[in-house]
């Protein structure tokens, strides 16, 4: 974990808040309050911060079992019943919980994140404050060309000159808006032109520019989130988060849920009916084309794929 993503100012606030303890009856988790408040870098200047949470592993227990004191058995006892809850998508249980998030995200990520509904957020005010310089480049790596079978995606890494130009093009085009957007505001009252309203000034600036969040949501949504987006389908960029927020901060907060989720959600699978078919000749050692399987050429291929 860094703290280079953060000012000295900023640093000395967590600092601060990081030193303070309270006395509490609710139940805590040991591996958050370790991470409380401090920031995960993502991206070039992106963060995640745990700033609160609600629950643990036994308090899905403890909702599961309408339980008038802890709920909480055996520990594998425990893990059964969460076991089951996730495989039978009894989810209410796993509403109980909540986690509140701070997240510093370039806006077309924002975008996507967004149409999760079942969350709550508060946003930095750019009508309000003055956005940063800080806008998203992609590390070479991940600067790569348009794929031919997935219109939704990129494959191939763009290298040498060429990768070299399309940087600096992003670069530049970002860092031209900004200077625009400091001139538009007028700040400093030069030439005593008026400076134009924040609210508009802010326009200009491309989707890669950083805008920040608190996002608080309930594990049942906050999982489905991750289901989605720490998806090998998903974005790059948003998967960036996504994964952190799977391996950092839910592996810590919830391991028996965790747990669960990884084997039933991530690592498992959702098959169709037809799909189940196929599976079921394969194991009797029948031969099955995808002529008469009855599936469609991309489920198939998702199917020998998955059995690979
Ligand atoms: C790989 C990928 C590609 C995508 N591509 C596109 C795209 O091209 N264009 C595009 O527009 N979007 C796209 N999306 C966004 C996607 O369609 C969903 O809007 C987004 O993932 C949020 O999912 P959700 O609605 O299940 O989540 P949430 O909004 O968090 O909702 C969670 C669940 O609550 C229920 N729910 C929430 N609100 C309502 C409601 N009003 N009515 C009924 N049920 C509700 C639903 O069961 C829903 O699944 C993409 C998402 C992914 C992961």
């Amino acid at each position: 974990m860094s703290k280079s993503i953060l000012d000295s100012k900023q640093s000395r606030e967590i600092q601060e808040l990081a030193e303070i303890s309270n006395h509490t009856k609710r139940a805590t988790v040991l591996e958050m309050e370790d991470i409380l408040y401090k920031p995960f870098p993502v991206l070039d200047h992106g963060f995640i911060r745990v700033i609160d949470y609600m629950g643990d592993d036994a308090a899905v227990v403890q909702a599961a079992r309408v339980s008038y004191g802890k709920g909480t058995k055996k520990v594998n006892e425990d893990r059964g019943l969460i076991n089951y809850l996730m495989r039978h998508r009894h989810s209410t249980p796993f509403e109980m919980c909540e986690v509140k998030l701070h997240i510093k995200l370039p806006m077309f990520v924002a975008r996507q994140w967004v149409r999760h509904r079942t969350a709550n957020i508060n946003e930095y005010s750019a009508r309000y404050s003055i956005l940063d310089r800080e806008f998203y480049i992609p590390a070479p790596q991940h600067l790569a060309s348009q794929s031919n079978t997935n219109h939704q995606g990129r494959e191939g890494v763009i290298e040498g000159d060429y990768a070299n130009k399309i940087l600096q093009i992003l670069k530049d085009d970002a860092s031209n808006a900004y200077d625009h957007y400091e001139y538009l505001l007028n700040e400093s009252g030069e030439d005593s032109r008026p400076g134009l309203a924040r609210e508009l000034a802010r326009m200009n600036l491309p989707v890669n520019f950083y805008t920040q969040w608190y996002w608080k949501i309930d594990l049942h949504n906050f999982m489905h989130f991750l289901s989605l987006r720490a998806d090998p389908h998903a974005q790059y960029e948003i998967k960036a988060y996504a994964d952190i927020l799977l391996e950092e901060v839910l592996k810590r907060w919830m391991p028996i849920t965790y747990e669960a989720f990884k084997n039933y959600k991530v690592d498992g699978v959702h098959l169709s009916s037809k799909a189940m078919e196929v599976i079921k000749k394969m194991t009797k050692g029948e031969k099955v084309e995808m002529e008469q399987s009855g599936l469609g050429k991309r489920e198939w291929q998702e199917l020998i794929d998955l059995l690979q």
